[in-house]
């Protein structure tokens, strides 16, 4: 079972930043293997642990997406499908943590001299991101939408390998890193760069492709199609994960975010729809059911309870937008008082008479 990340960090659910930040600063030296030096392995499980809980609370998206969807909407934004060390992005952070108190240890052990972070991880294709605007219709149907992306695909030409004639890197030795050394104050710093001759792929082609510049890929277009996931609203994304930019180390995700067309009478509020109509005012009076507009191809209706006033509020349960995890939030109808066209002398004539039964203006009671 994966321990909940907000706990992981001991942090409430609604924690702004620099308490995530403090948290995981606490954290990430308590739990670091070099002050565990009797129980390591398991040092480095928490290190790691508390280390992805940071990753996802200190990015919106990820943390919107978790606080929705818990680990499963978040792993998939992992590129191996869970956390590793290649998804974190806060080695700045850990470096104003942990550099001045382990001389640089944390780079070397991690991401440094042992190889651990695998090359071809650095020259994964790129992602895509799309914004598709949606309609409140067409979410409550599930629609498929079609959109066109121009994507980098492998060279056919050449394979992918960018041309002939191709030899190791020689700065590199076929790495595709190169490592510099600095002193500080606090000790010798080791950092891993990727090598600036070959950009990290270990050899060079003496003889490039003329298809593809010696790249190994060219662009492409494609239409893609996508179902709508359910209830979905503006700001929320699903990633396609190996849809993306081809690259030598695979292929990218396409990141795809939602927006929400405006509609014409609905007004969406979370999983709740919001609608405004004009009733005669005999209908008021009397009550009575009357059609109201609908997002799908079905006549809806609303009761009119007897005796209502404008503006008063009805609910319709169950009839709202569908929400993801199931079910229908609900339809809250604003009954406002249909307009009468004043200029008419035989409704003058009546309203006058009207006026005999209406009495006089009353105060509203709150709360009805
Ligand atoms: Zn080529
Ligand atoms: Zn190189």
């Amino acid at each position: 079972m994966k321990r909940d990340y907000y706990e992981v960090l001991g942090i409430p659910k609604n924690a702004p930043t620099d308490e995530i930040k403090k948290a995981y600063r606490k954290k990430a030296k308590q739990h670091h293997p070099d002050m565990n030096p009797d129980n390591k392995k398991e040092a480095e499980q928490k290190f790691k642990e508390v280390s992805e809980a940071y990753e996802v609370l200190m990015d919106p998206q990820k943390r919107q997406l978790y606080d929705q969807y818990g680990h499963d909407g978040v792993s998939q934004t992992f590129h191996g499908g869970g956390f590793t060390w290649d998804d974190f992005t806060h080695f700045d952070d850990l470096q104003d943590i942990l550099g001045n108190l382990f001389g640089g240890s944390l780079f070397e052990d991690f991401f440094g001299s042992t190889g651990r972070r695998p090359r071809q991880q650095t020259q994964r294709g790129g992602d895509i991101h799309v914004i598709i605007t949606v309609s409140l219709e067409e979410i409550v149907s599930q629609a498929k939408k079609h959109f066109k992306i121009n994507r980098f695909e492998q060279c056919k030409a050449c394979a992918g390998r960018g041309g002939s004639d191709i030899g190791t890197c020689p700065q590199c030795g076929g790495r595709g890193q190169v490592q510099t050394r600095s002193r500080s104050f606090f000790g010798t710093f080791t950092s891993v760069s990727t090598c600036p001759q070959c950009q990290g792929q270990g050899e060079i082609v003496k003889t490039p492709c003329t298809k593809c510049n010696g790249a190994g890929r060219v662009r492409h277009p494609r239409t893609i199609e996508i179902a709508i996931p359910r209830g979905i609203s503006t700001g929320q994304y699903i990633v396609l994960r190996g849809e993306g930019h081809h690259g030598r180390g695979g292929r990218g995700s396409i990141i795809v975010q939602f927006e929400e067309k405006p509609h014409e009478y609905f007004e969406r509020r979370g999983d709740n729809l919001y609608l405004r109509i004009l009733v005669p005012y005999s209908k008021l009076v009397n009550g009575g059911s009357v059609d109201i507009p609908s997002l799908n191809a079905k006549q809806e209706k609303i009761k009119i309870p007897k005796g209502s006033s404008a503006p008063e509020i009805v609910r319709a349960r169950g009839k709202g937008m569908p929400r993801p995890t199931g079910g229908f939030g609900d339809l809250y109808v604003e009954l406002n008082l249909k307009p009468l066209d004043t200029k008419d002398r035989d409704l003058g004539r009546i309203i006058e008479e009207l006026k005999k039964y209406e009495g006089k203006p009353t105060p509203k009671r709150r709360n009805r």
